[in-house]
């Protein structure tokens, strides 16, 4: 199965009618990542149906407000819905101590395993694994420590060739068949997995690249990944302006996709100068065509 990403929010840092703060949903295998969690998260991940229950890991790139302050609420709300499921949250030094002081003054009481994960250093990281991904942190440069994360789908098991399998009848044999296991009895070779297989599909990749400046170290960190998010908060009328404030135009992200040989770009993070978004779609595909903008409650299928 593809990776799906739900976007949830697309603006940036002053508010924007229509647009809500940083957040977006990845969704490999029915096993859901919650990535920032700016303010109206909640209501986005209601108005997209999602059961947030089944939310086992946020990944927080940085504490500006834009893509933190929808947590603390978001924690609170699992709380009284008595969430049971177990939470891991990784984000920058400071999240722990963040959330920990909101938690002290609110008189709120985790009822369920919550464990925060702070993430150090200027060097790409694995932060976790289960049996479908691998999960990393990547140094980006913005104005305080911030982290991009790359979702990497490992090595996928062959597909069954529909037209060479139909006579099989028994299940266990499928079974053996689908993990790319010969199938042998008594030391004979009943059928060889690779006469009744067809190749994998390959393993998709997804980058998230928050807040920050033009930065060509990238290339060294998600080259290669099948699509990329990049933060794109200025037109390039405004670069001089996101060079100062350690963000990036559409062009600079697009630039960005090109350089690490993305399939696909997806754009968002728009200053709420800008009322229209099709100006950064032109900017963007006038360096990487394969360019789409973070529409909210749009979903994006990575494959
Ligand atoms: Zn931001
Ligand atoms: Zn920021």
């Amino acid at each position: 199965m593809p990776i799906k990403i739900t976007i949830l929010g697309s603006g940036s840092a002053t508010p924007f009618l229509g647009r809500h703060q940083t957040s977006l949903l990845a969704d490999t295998e029915g096993t859901l990542y919650l990535i920032d969690c700016g303010e109206g998260t909640q209501m986005r991940l209601l108005e997209c149906g999602v059961k947030t229950s089944k939310i086992g890991h946020i990944f927080i790139s940085h504490l500006h407000g834009d893509h933190f302050l929808g947590l603390p609420g978001l924690i609170s709300s699992f709380n009284s819905l008595s969430r049971k499921a177990e939470l891991h949250i990784y984000g920058p030094p400071g999240i722990k101590e963040l959330l920990s002081i909101n938690f002290y003054y609110q008189q709120t009481f985790i009822d369920f395993t919550l464990t925060l994960h702070e993430i150090s250093g200027d060097n790409k990281i694995q932060i976790m694994e289960n049996g479908y991904v691998n999960v990393f942190a990547f140094p980006l440069k913005h104005r305080i420590p911030t982290y991009g994360y790359l979702i990497e789908e490992k090595q996928k098991k062959p597909n069954l060739d529909p037209a060479k399998i139909k006579n099989i009848r028994h299940i266990q044999h499928l079974t053996a068949l689908k993990s790319g296991n010969d199938v042998v009895e008594n030391g004979v070779l009943i059928y060889k997995a690779a006469d009744y297989t067809l190749p994998a599909t390959p393993p998709a990749s997804f980058a998230f690249v928050s807040d920050t400046i033009y930065n060509t170290d990238l290339e060294q960190y998600i080259k290669g990944a099948t699509c990329i998010y990049h933060e794109a908060t200025f037109l390039d009328s405004h670069e001089a302006r996101a060079q100062a404030t350690y963000h990036s135009t559409a062009s600079q992200a697009a630039q960005i996709a090109k350089l690490c040989q993305a399939n696909m770009l997806l754009i968002g993070h728009f200053s709420s100068r800008y009322k229209d978004t099709e100006p950064f779609l032109k900017e963007a595909k006038k360096h990487f065509e394969h360019t789409y903008l973070a529409v909210e409650k749009k979903e994006f299928l990575v494959e």
